[in-house]
């Protein structure tokens, strides 16, 4: 199964249970490695699962090991945050356009905060690097591509960006995957993306937040741009 698509799965599972009721408040979750075996997905993408599911207020990790180590459901089936908790649901109800323009405010604040703070970004820059891997898929570098994004939210050490980021993963992921059909060369396109990304590192390097606004922008609108116009030659 590949990384990209199996914290999903842990997604699922939560959610499944909390709806049959045989998880509720304050019961615990087996432990990190013991929830990967049970589910037959890799123990990141279980910690990045979690970590969604804290953000959301489903649940709580608690650090250490042994016994207590096991995050705790801190809601219940019949709360509101458990009821749109059909993430995956959420993340294709969500108007692709009102996506979009979340991402253009939000992180045109990210990259303007980052400017003037000038940090390492050497997680970020791993996750390009591991982008320019010529054997990924489009949807497996359109989910580190999304990493990405989220690791810069990080970076800014707003912890409100950064939990926002992360509750729209799944969406974003959602709809550029899901428009990367439109895209007739793939090829040029993912140089393009990964040109740009580097062109956003580079303005938050030397500091110029006009130029690191304009070119997340472009960025975010211009793939969605040019997969809508696509989208809409072929259904004519
Ligand atoms: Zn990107």
């Amino acid at each position: 199964m590949a990384e990209t698509k199996a914290w999903r799965v842990v997604l699922d599972h939560v959610e499944k249970r909390l709806r049959d009721g045989s998880l509720g408040p304050g019961d615990r979750l087996p432990g990190e490695r013991e929830l990967a075996t049970q589910l037959g997905v890799g123990r990141s993408s279980v910690r990045e699962a979690l970590r969604v599911l804290e953000v959301m207020g489903v649940l709580h990790t608690a650090t250490g090991s042994g016994p207590r180590s096991g995050a705790v459901i801190t809601t219940s089936a019949s709360s509101g945050v458990a009821q749109v908790l059909g993430l995956q649901a959420a993340a294709q109800a969500f108007e692709f356009g009102d996506v979009v323009d979340a991402r253009l405010v939000l992180e045109a604040a990210v990259v303007e905060a980052l400017a003037a703070t000038t940090p390492e970004l050497s997680a970020a820059r791993e996750v390009l690097d591991a982008m320019d891997d010529d054997a990924l898929t489009s949807d497996e570098f359109l989910s580190l591509d999304a990493r990405f994004h989220g690791l810069l939210a990080e970076a800014t050490g707003n912890a409100v960006f950064a939990t926002v980021m992360t509750g729209l993963r799944a969406a974003i992921e959602t709809y550029v995957q899901s428009r990367a059909h439109a895209i007739g060369d793939w090829s040029a396109a993912r140089d393009r993306l990964q040109h740009e990304h580097r062109g956003v590192l580079e303005a938050v390097r030397a500091g110029d937040a006009d130029d690191a606004r304009q070119r997340i922008h472009d960025h975010i609108g211009g793939y969605y741009a040019a997969t809508r116009i696509r989208d809409e030659q072929q259904r004519q």
